[in-house]
């Protein structure tokens, strides 16, 4: 019989995984901190948990997918968290994206326990989450990676084991500054086009999948010129890897020109209140700069 499955964390990420995971057949208890957003998933056949420490009690394995390195704490370290319901044996994996040390720090807590942990950041957005297809970089023992690679498989395509605790978090850092590098092109070609006056769907059309490609501009691209700042993953959230990777870079003395460029640039859309949509806003910092805006108006 397959392992019982938890999972806290129901967001945009949180929903697709666990769909994926009723999909291929596990049994999944659910948490919400808004339990309204549990409701949707009980219906397809999640049962509904009442704390993070009851659906630790009632699972073999846990998952978490929550927002920063406090809130992975809170529901694991917490009076009713994990770590208070769990059984010796137990496995949690955190595919929540946060600090490689707090990893470190929250699997010894765990330890102390008997209950072992991997960090497995995802990457692939929205849209992996959602068909099941995410990038999932693994940090931890061994024999716990292989034990998870059946629900590993259910939510992702591509799953690396990195090396010891942390090691998924690092990479999962090197993975956004790929990804705020790809987000900053993406916006500085699009606002050329519009200035160059050619159809912007055929720019897309044409480019895409050639060496300029990248998943940011196929993703996004179109989403920008339907002007649709709609989140596959918000500007705060954004905000926060940027800070977790700028923080590891401090501490390593590694210089991140562009990355502190990008980071300068969101806060600027913080700044007007614009924290709750896509990162693919980054567009409307290079619109500002530029005095026109790319996209339906043309
Ligand atoms: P989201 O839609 O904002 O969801 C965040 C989830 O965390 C919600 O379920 C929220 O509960 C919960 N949460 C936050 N703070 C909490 C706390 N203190 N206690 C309990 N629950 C708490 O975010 P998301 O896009 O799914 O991202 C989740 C994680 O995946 C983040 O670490 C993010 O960086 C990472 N990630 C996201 C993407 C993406 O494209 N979206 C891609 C890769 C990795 P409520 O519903 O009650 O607010």
């Amino acid at each position: 019989m397959s392992e019982r499955i938890g999972f806290i964390g129901l967001g945009i990420m949180g929903q697709g995984m666990v769909r994926n995971l009723l999909k291929a057949g596990f049994a999944v208890r659910v948490w919400n901190r808004t339990a309204a957003k549990a409701e949707p998933l009980v219906a397809e056949g999640a049962q509904m948990g009442v704390s993070p420490a009851d659906v630790a009690a009632n699972s073999d394995i846990i998952i978490t997918c929550v927002s920063d390195t406090p809130d992975v704490e809170a529901v694991i370290l917490g009076e009713d968290g994990v770590i208070n319901g769990a059984q010796s044996g137990t496995l949690v994996i955190d595919c929540s994206t946060i600090s490689p040390q707090a990893t470190r720090e929250i699997a010894a807590k765990l330890a102390e326990k008997g209950i072992k942990m991997l960090d497995a950041p995802v990457s692939g957005g929205s849209e992996g989450a959602a068909k099941g297809t995410l990038t999932i970089m693994v940090g931890g023992a061994a024999e716990d990676v292989e034990r998870a690679m059946p629900v590993f498989k259910a939510m992702g395509k591509t799953i690396t084991h990195i090396g010891a605790t942390g090691a998924g978090q690092v990479v999962k850092l090197v993975n956004q500054v790929l990804v705020v590098g790809n987000c900053l092109a993406m916006c500085e070609a699009l606002l050329l086009a519009q200035a160059g006056g050619v159809d912007l769907q055929k720019t897309i059309d044409a480019i895409s999948q050639g060496a300029a490609g990248s998943w940011m501009f196929t993703n996004r691209a179109p989403q920008i010129i339907r002007r649709d700042w709609r989140p596959g993953f918000m500007i705060s959230l954004q905000q926060k890897d940027l800070r977790l990777v700028l923080d590891a870079a401090d501490d390593l003395g590694v210089p991140l020109p562009a990355t502190s460029l990008i980071f300068n640039l969101y806060r600027t859309l913080e700044a007007q209140g614009l924290s709750s949509e896509g990162n693919h806003g980054l567009m409307k910092a290079l619109e500002h700069l530029a005095g026109f805006e790319v996209g339906s108006a043309q």
